[in-house]
């Protein structure tokens, strides 16, 4: 069985996707994660993001994998953990750019499809529901207005030491959203037979309710 969620930035998708996962026992993947930490890959080893031929040789070496430790999910690049690294806003400002290139998104594709080909699973992100998965049992799409957004972002990168003030952070999510929209190549668009949710009005239960109640009817 394959459920996608996608929506816009920080729209409630990796909580309510991951507390789908847990509820229903099957696999969760955070294909934003993915393009995350190819971004932050492609930066720390000063590959230009116009060097197609150097991230295909970038993409051709390196091993993305998610693993489970006492702390929950993590994402390794290489055998390193970069978890936490890859919500940097650093990392942020530039996965938009890194994610509209043609050759990291078919080597992302690809790999999502092999994970989620062999096991039931969640899958998060802008483009499942439309590309990666056209014909998912269960397709949702996220949204929430930007203020809730924006301070969800906010207590994200409180986490990670991080202090950003709340239009600051608007105006990134509004960019990246402008960005991931206007692409040619899986822009973030609701499939016409996804089922959407406001999470603004819900609380994280209710939302992980809902989801699960409309796949188990
Ligand atoms: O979901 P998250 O905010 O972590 O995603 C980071 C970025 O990765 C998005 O802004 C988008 O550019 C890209 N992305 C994508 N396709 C997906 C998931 C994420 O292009 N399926």
């Amino acid at each position: 069985m394959i459920i996608a969620i996608d929506g816009p930035a920080a729209s409630g998708k990796s909580t309510t996707s991951r507390g789908v996962a847990t509820r229903m026992g099957i696999t969760y993947l955070d294909t934003g994660a993915m393009y995350r930490a190819i971004t932050l890959g492609l930066m720390e080893h000063g590959v230009s993001f116009k060097a197609l031929g150097s991230i295909t040789e970038f993409l051709d070496t390196v091993n993305i994998y998610f693993g489970d430790s006492n702390s929950g999910n993590k994402i390794f690049l290489n055998d390193r953990s970069v978890t936490d690294q890859i919500r940097s806003s650093t990392v942020t400002e530039k996965v938009s750019e890194v994610s509209a290139i043609n050759v990291v998104r078919d080597s992302m594709v690809q790999i999502q499809r092999e994970i989620a080909d062999n096991t039931d699973c969640v899958l998060e992100g802008r483009d499942i529901g439309t590309v990666v998965f056209p014909n998912a049992d269960f397709k949702f799409f996220l949204v929430a207005g930007l203020e809730i957004r924006a301070l969800r972002r906010q207590k994200d990168l409180n986490k990670i030491g991080e202090k950003k003030t709340i239009d600051e952070i608007k105006a990134d999510i509004r960019l990246r959203d402008e960005l991931d929209t206007n692409r040619d190549n899986s822009p973030l668009l609701k499939a016409k037979d996804a089922i959407e949710i406001d999470t603004g009005l819900l609380t994280v239960d209710e939302q992980i309710d809902k989801i699960v109640s409309i796949i188990k009817q």
